[in-house]
């Protein structure tokens, strides 16, 4: 039996298991491809297809193919539609979750089933849920979702004698993630995460069509509108973008033949027109260090480089040039993440009883039996030796309260800080506004902010509920306290009180985009019905 890691990446997915060496090992797909693209594209009748074959449509019959399912995950308003059929983020992940555990399960004879999935550092509730619905949803039993920065920190080997600070540079292909760990005592534990989420590899591909397009049409006479406009024409051009920018990380130049042109880029210019984005990972890069430094931070003993785009030369080069004092390590940039999913996996597994309440996972499928033979290939010391690994994190979201301040003016305050550790618990002190008050209204928001007071336009509720009854001819100012626990998974969790009469209310955070039960039924029926 096999525990998997899944890296389900915006641009590329990857599977991983640990060998029977001990060692975590790459699952190729049907292809041979070590990776797989996150690209499903749908066919009349039912077919689909997922990673290169689907990429390839992107010239024949864009409107049916669809990518960077990633950055939808967790959003209700989003559905993709194809031959009649809604598909919601759940729904198109599952798909290629699907194919990519059914060509592992090919390649080794053996069924994937209970599976780790990786997820980003700063990926709120509802995206951590979508993202196990959807493994859910393609039949798969998901024992965590991890983050992907601490998977990479895993799979590098990040041995836990001396205690490290290790930054985890992300350059993937949809977007840019900082992330600052610390590892000591076998735990792992996130002190800050940044970064662009909307950002990623795909930009300077960009950079390359519009060059390609400004140079092809100042030859050829063509208006650039008219070729922005053609949906196959821009198909074609992505991939041979793509193409090219691979090809620059090796050679000095290369020649893109496009639209009956050939245009030919130096890795110099190529440098030169994506600068900007390069520098823009530099500028965030600080504000994470900014916030770590924040936390007590002062010293690094390592910049991981994970995600494929870090294997652009420009990235290596000026992160040295920015960081001359930090050690900057290559750390298998497309595979990382996988690998050290399928090792936490593992150990999650090895350790069942330990690991179980940490993750909120569902337990994996295994005997009592099996769980032995793992605890001889865990990750830190083996046999009776073995040790767990703990996983720390931090919210990446605030947490604020809507309060009438001192101006008599409703704010939103921020109580508890995103990069908090958890769990936590914080007591807000706050008190009836007007004499002879009954009821007290709470109202719960989540914001990305680093201010104390939040505009609402920042803000998404979580919460709108209600204290009361409280005793009657209560003067203003009557003491309340609002008690807000987050558990280890991220859960938040709000109690509101009137001590001195004992009212109480328990207020539950309700993922308002989550799948229900019956929604997910009806997209794992989806899913089945399609022909993978
Ligand atoms: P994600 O996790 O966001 O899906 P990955 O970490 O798998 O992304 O990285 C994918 C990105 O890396 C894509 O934009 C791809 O074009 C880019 N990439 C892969 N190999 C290279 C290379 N040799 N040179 C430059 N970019 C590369
Ligand atoms: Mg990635």
């Amino acid at each position: 039996m096999k525990i998997f890691g899944i890296d389900l990446g915006t641009t590329y997915s990857c599977i991983a298991f640990v060998n029977e060496y001990g060692a975590a090992e790459v699952v190729p797909n049907a292809e041979s491809q070590t990776t797989t693209p996150s690209v499903v594209a749908f066919e009349e009748g039912g077919t689909v297809s997922v990673g290169d074959a689907a990429k390839e449509t992107l010239n024949t019959d864009p409107d049916n193919v669809c990518s960077t399912i990633k950055r939808q995950m967790g959003k209700r308003d989003f559905t993709f539609y194809a031959f009649d059929q809604e598909y919601t983020p759940e729904a198109i992940s599952a798909i290629i979750l699907k194919k990519i555990a059914k060509d592992a399960g090919e390649a080794l004879g053996e069924e994937v089933k209970d599976v780790v999935i990786t997820c980003p550092a700063y990926f709120g509730l509802e995206e951590r849920e979508a993202t196990k619905k959807a493994g859910i949803a393609a039949g798969l039993n998901v024992l965590a979702i991890l983050n992907e920065p601490t998977a990479a920190a895993i799979s590098y080997g990040i041995k836990t004698e001396e205690p490290q600070t290790v930054m985890v540079y992300d350059l993937g292909g949809g977007t840019f993630d900082v992330t600052i760990i610390k590892v000591e005592n076998n735990s792992i534990r996130v002190v800050a995460t940044g970064g662009d989420h909307m950002m990623g590899g795909k930009d300077w591909d960009e950079k390359i069509s519009s060059y390609v397009i400004e140079q092809s049409c100042q030859a050829n006479g063509e208006s650039v509108d008219s070729v922005y406009a053609d949906n196959e024409l821009m198909g074609d051009l992505e991939l041979k973008s793509e193409k090219a920018k691979k090809q620059l990380s090796q050679k000095d130049s290369v020649k893109v033949k496009f639209n009956g042109e050939t245009v030919e880029i130096s890795r110099s210019q190529f440098d030169q027109f994506t600068s900007d984005l390069l520098e823009s990972t530099i500028t965030k890069t600080h504000e994470t260090m900014l916030e770590a430094e924040k936390k007590g931070v002062d010293h690094y003993d390592k910049i991981l480089l994970v995600g494929g785009s870090t294997r652009m030369p420009q990235v290596d080069a000026r992160l040295k040039q920015e960081f001359p004092n930090i050690p900057v390590e290559f750390c298998d940039p497309d595979q990382s993440v996988a690998k050290g999913a399928a090792m936490y996996g593992l150990n999650m597994a090895a350790f069942a009883e330990f690991s179980e309440k940490d993750n909120n996972g569902d337990g994996p499928t295994i005997t009592k039996e099996e769980q032995e033979e793992l605890r001889r290939n865990v990750f830190f010391g083996t046999g009776s030796q073995a040790k767990p690994i703990t996983i720390k994190n931090v919210i990446s979201q605030c947490i604020a309260v809507k309060l009438i301040c001192e101006d008599n003016k409703e704010h939103i305050v921020n109580q508890i800080f995103k990069n908090t550790e958890i769990p936590c618990e914080h007591v807000l002190h706050a008190g009836t506004h007007m004499a002879n008050q009954t009821t007290v209204a709470i109202e719960i928001f989540e914001n990305a902010s680093t201010d104390e007071y939040v505009d609402e336009d920042l803000c998404k509720a979580l919460v709108d509920g209600e204290l009361g009854p409280l005793p009657s001819g209560l003067p203003a100012g009557a003491p309340i306290d609002v008690v807000f626990k987050i558990d280890e998974n991220g859960l938040l969790s709000i109690d509101a009180e009137h001590k001195p009469s004992g009212a109480v209310k328990h207020l539950e955070v309700n993922l308002q985009n989550a799948l229900s039960q019956e929604e997910l039924q009806e997209e794992i029926a989806k899913v089945n019905a399609l022909h993978i």
